[in-house]
């Protein structure tokens, strides 16, 4: 009898510790769960495209360095995306990964989404996935405009359209330009010149601009409508003008949010699209495109500039 009590009342503890048990998870984990939540939704977030390799893989190994934060590296092949990921956590690097293929207006907004859901939005954007036609290429000219200009233009171009809404007060939004973006403008018609430099521009008019180009280059007549012989410098006028539009429109719309836009050159670099003759290393690429994805909380300038080894250059 004794005994049948003792293990009654062992039972009856042992019960009433579990419930107790039950009772704490399903009262302390939806609390546990917004707690993680909260914690994610208020750290920085940074997101590189084109991160697999080259510049954009050292932008994305410099900022796990130098940036409080989560980063992103992002690809648009997920195989060549978490190779890198796992190079760089071979380092000793926190780094996260997640898909995004500029071309692919599904990619971007489920990758918008997925910001917005986890981190309420982002910190950082470096937007510098590009292509370009080798030199000996001898692909027609109408074809190297339309595609250099679909991703170089128009993706990024979507990817900003998406992204820009997410970005959080003091963010700063870095678009990965060319030297030959000014190159490029100089060749233009001064007509063409003058509306690229012109403080009015606004979106819509880059990209009928942009549209006449790939147009007249399908029918030979881009010269003659005052362009220059080159596709990709035609695409980097483009991201560069973009980027003085949207800092523009960004202090117009958000005046106290001081977020910076900008876009860059990183110098002649040595990767799988400058070659192996370029004088900088991916790294050194990485600095110019990373000092302004870091410019401290507070700065004003550069916004709205064409900037190369760190200075602002005349555009
Ligand atoms: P790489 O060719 O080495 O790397 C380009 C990166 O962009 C790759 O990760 C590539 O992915 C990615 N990419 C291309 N298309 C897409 C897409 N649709 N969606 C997502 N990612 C894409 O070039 P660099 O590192 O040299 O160039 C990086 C940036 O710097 C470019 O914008 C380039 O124009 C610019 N730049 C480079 C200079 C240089 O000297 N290297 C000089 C001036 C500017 P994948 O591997 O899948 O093809």
């Amino acid at each position: 009898m004794f005994f049948r009590v003792c293990a009654l009342r062992l039972r009856t503890s042992a019960t009433s510790l579990l419930c107790s048990s039950v009772g704490f998870q399903q009262f302390f984990s939806p609390l546990l769960h917004n707690a993680t939540t909260i914690t994610t939704m208020s750290s920085k977030v940074a997101v590189v495209t084109g991160g697999n390799k080259g510049i954009g893989k050292a932008i994305v190994q410099a900022l796990c360095k130098e940036f409080r934060g989560d980063v992103y590296l992002t690809a648009r092949d997920e195989g060549r995306g978490k190779e890198a990921t796992a190079s760089l956590s071979a380092e000793g690097l926190k780094v996260n990964f997640h898909q995004l293929d500029i071309n692919d207006i599904n990619s971007i907004t489920q990758a918008a989404d997925f910001f917005k859901q986890k981190y309420g939005g982002l910190d950082v954007l470096v937007n510098n996935a590009g292509i370009a036609f080798k030199v000996a290429d001898t692909a027609p000219f109408s074809q190297q405009a339309e595609v250099t200009l679909k991703t170089n233009y128009f993706a990024t171009r979507d990817m900003l359209t998406h992204f820009l809404p997410l970005i959080k007060a003091g963010g700063r939004v870095v678009n990965v330009s060319s030297f030959v973006s000014v190159r490029s403008l100089n060749m233009c018609s001064q007509e063409l010149q003058k509306r690229f430099r012109s403080d009015d521009i606004s979106e819509d008019e880059l990209t009928e601009l942009m549209t006449r180009f790939v147009e007249l280059a399908k029918k030979d007549q881009h010269k003659q409508g005052g362009w220059p012989e080159t596709a990709y410098g035609v695409s980097k006028i483009g991201v560069t003008t973009l980027s003085m539009i949207h800092a523009r429109r960004l202090s117009k719309e958000r005046p106290n949010d001081q977020i910076l836009v900008n876009a860059c050159c990183p110098g002649w670099v040595r990767t799988d699209m400058a070659g192996p003759k370029a004088p900088k290393s991916p790294e050194e690429g990485a600095v110019t495109p990373v000092f302004l994805a870091t410019l401290p909380a507070g700065a004003s300038q550069p916004h709205g500039k064409f900037v190369s080894d760190k200075t602002v250059q005349t555009w």
